[in-house]
């Protein structure tokens, strides 16, 4: 650092951004667990660093803590995109806005990319939150401006152009009742990243994944007993995909990494799972695991999760509005 020059607010300690930002694509498989309560995989939240723009996709739970965890410099990502609104894919956005705003003195408003309901639903948020937001004005440290959301409705197509990223959505199909609801392709200097959402086997992942570099699926998995026996099993998988279907997408699509997220599981180990998913398929294939690390560029490299980080270390230094 050179004499004079400022400290930045944050120092990222892993050794993955070292590699050169410019030569990566970056994904932090944040969370990658269903609506169960598991702390070993928390809600689903997957985050990509490319041109050095943060693009975060779904706020499942503790997606704040995730990124605490991964030294994120979590004031600096306020571009959030959205799936579809099922709880466990928004449920870690209000501890994400607000104590992203007055802990960590985020200073620009969030920017929501989602389907239709986004904007109610932030509305509501807002209202949920109204005692704090009213009374922490009068005291607090922070940006108002830090508080403010600014939300984009999309549909079918690019949702997202700048620096060089581009965010495509497209439509999957999660069943009749919970529609619209979309997966996401990313795409960066010859690079594409496809996330799925959460979908059984359709013709928009099918399209968008052919030839990509990484494939981030959704997986749904129950014990032959389990699914004979509970129509409810039945009921929730049919809007799911199995790994049947998977092995299927990955033999079509032939990513060059494909990862397994949103996991769920019904009387079945995530092992079995990922056996009869490779059935016979010659790609990679691997379970995603929360805080996962994947460096996209000529090479894939998968960075296995690291201690998490811990302490105080990321709180900011009040150097905003005085008290006064
Ligand atoms: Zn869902």
């Amino acid at each position: 650092m050179q004499p004079g020059a400022s400290m930045p607010t944050y120092e990222y300690q892993g050794v993955h951004l070292e590699a050169p930002p410019e030569e990566h694509l970056h994904i932090w498989l944040l969370g990658t667990g269903s609506p169960s309560l598991s702390v070993s995989r928390h809600g689903i939240a997957t985050l990509i660093r490319a041109g050095g723009r943060w693009l975060l996709f779904d706020t499942g739970r503790a997606t704040l803590q995730r990124m605490y965890e991964c030294g994120i410099p979590i004031p600096e990502v306020t571009d959030i995109f959205y799936t579809h609104l099922h709880s466990d894919h928004i449920c870690g956005l209000p501890d994400l806005w607000m104590t992203g705003w007055f802990v960590l003195h985020r200073a620009r408003p969030l920017k929501l990319y989602g389907p239709e309901g986004t904007q109610r639903a932030v509305d509501g948020l807002r209202e949920f939150h109204h005692f704090d937001l009213s009374v922490r004005r009068k005291y607090e440290t922070a940006e108002p401006a830090g508080q403010a959301f600014q939300v984009a409705e999309f549909g079918e197509g690019v949702v997202f152009d700048e620096d060089g990223v581009r965010v495509t959505a497209f439509r999957v199909d999660h069943g009749p009742a919970v529609t619209p609801a979309y997966g996401f392709s990313v795409e960066w200097k010859g690079r594409k990243v496809v996330l799925s959402g959460d979908t059984t086997i359709c013709d928009g992942v099918l399209q968008q994944a052919a030839g990509c570099d990484v494939l981030i699926h959704e997986i749904a998995g129950a014990s032959h007993q389990q699914l004979a026996a509970n129509q409810i099993t039945r009921r929730i998988l049919s809007i799911h995909t199995s790994p049947e279907q998977m092995n299927q997408i990955c033999r079509q699509t032939q990513p060059r990494l494909t990862l397994l997220n949103h996991i769920s599981l019904w009387r079945i180990t995530q092992y079995d799972v990922l056996r009869r998913v490779r059935a016979g398929y010659g790609g990679d294939v691997e379970l995603a695991l929360d805080r996962m690390e994947v460096l996209v560029g000529e090479h894939i490299t998968v960075l296995p999760p690291g201690p998490p980080r811990s302490g105080q270390d990321l709180i900011v230094e009040d150097t905003h509005r005085s008290n006064s």
